[in-house]
Parts: C-alpha cells; structure tokens; sequence
C-alpha cells in the first residue's frame, strides 16, 4: 500500500494537488475539510458539530476528527493507498493513525510537505473566498486565526515525521502543474 500524508498550511494547494496524485498513483484521498463540508451539507449530526468549530476557524476535536477518518479508511478495504490530506493536524491524530494503520499491518509511506510564505497564503485565500463560498475563506479575523492555529498545532506534526524520517519538503510555489511535477518526483525518487 502506499499511504501519504500532504500536509501543508491553508491554502497551501492540497485538494488541487491530491486529485493529480490520486489519479496518477491509484489512490483514495481522504480530505477531512471536504468530509466535514459534505456532512454541514447534509445536516448531520457530526456536520453541526464540526461547523461549529470550522466557522470560527478552530479545529474540530481530535476524537470526533479520528473517529470519522478511520470509518473513511475503513469504507475502502480493497484500496491500493491513501492520500490522506488536512489529516494529521495535530500531533495526537498523527499518534492516533500510526496506531491505526499499524492494527491493518500497514503504514505511512511519507509526508510530502508543500512549503508556501504566508503572504502567499493570505492572497491565495482571499481569492479562493470569491469563489468556494467557504465561511471559513470569507472573514480576514478567520483566516488569521486559521493560520495561528497551523503554526501552533498543526506545524508541529512536520516534526512528527521528521522523527521518522517520512518528511520530504517540497516548494509549493509555482505553477500547478511544476508542483504536480516535484510531487511525482518526490515519490517516484523515494
Ligand atoms: P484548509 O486547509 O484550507 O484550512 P480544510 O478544508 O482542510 O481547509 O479544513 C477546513 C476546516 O475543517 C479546518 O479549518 C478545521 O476546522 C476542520 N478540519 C479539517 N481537518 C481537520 C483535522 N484533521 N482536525 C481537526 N479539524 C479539522
């Protein structure tokens, strides 16, 4: 199996770049963010709960997020991998998987960390806002806090797999397709 994390900050191009990865390597992609949005859209229980936190641009509770990802692995028994993306963001939930994936004999591969300044972030957010309709995109207070909580509690699991020897950096800046490009080559050459 080949499982990888990418991990990168708000607005760092993670959806973008995983529907290339999934396509090329045969993966599931897994984003939290989009299970999250998609239980808000069908009104369900845990969607109230996450929207709570979401508006406000605070996390959703590790056990809820834990929870509701490894039901998502488990729905897809016959898969060749995951791209698991927005999933770990704390240090717990990435403890929480290895844990998880250990009990199905398998593993992380790698963490592919795009690396983006954040004044690059703030701008791609704020044209992302125009578009997605996110309530989480729309409020400059919100973003703000987003990014507060990606260097408090979310940077720290890059140090995570750093111990593993699992983190490959690499430049989230560029066009599209030049990041697909670094991607493929981070995973190819590993
Ligand atoms: P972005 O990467 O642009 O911030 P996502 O779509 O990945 O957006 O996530 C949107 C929101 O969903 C986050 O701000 C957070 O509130 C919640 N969320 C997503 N993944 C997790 C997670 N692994 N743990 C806790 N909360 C999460």
């Amino acid at each position: 199996m080949l499982n990888i994390v990418l991990f990168g900050p708000p607005g760092a191009g993670k959806g973008t770049q995983s529907e290339r990865l999934e396509g090329r390597y045969n993966l599931v992609h897994l984003s939290t963010g989009d299970i999250f949005r998609a239980n808000i859209k069908g009104q369900t229980e845990l969607g109230t709960l996450a929207k709570s936190y979401i508006d406000k641009g605070q996390l959703v509770p590790d056990d809820v997020t834990i929870k509701m990802l490894e039901s998502e692995v488990n729905n897809h028994p016959d898969a060749d991998g995951f791209i698991f993306d927005g999933f770990p963001r704390t240090k717990p939930q990435a403890a929480a998987l290895d844990t998880f994936l250990s009990s199905k004999n398998t593993e992380i591969k790698m963490m592919l960390s795009l690396e983006v300044p954040e004044e690059e972030l703030r701008d791609r957010l704020k044209k992302r806002a125009e578009i997605s309709g996110r309530t989480d995109d729309a409020d400059p207070a919100i973003i703000q806090n987003r990014i507060d909580v990606y260097r408090k509690e979310t940077e720290p699991v890059k140090e995570y797999y750093e111990e593993q020897s699992k983190l490959e950096k690499v430049d989230g800046l560029g066009s599209i397709d030049d990041i697909t490009q670094r991607l493929f080559a981070a995973i190819d050459n590993n």
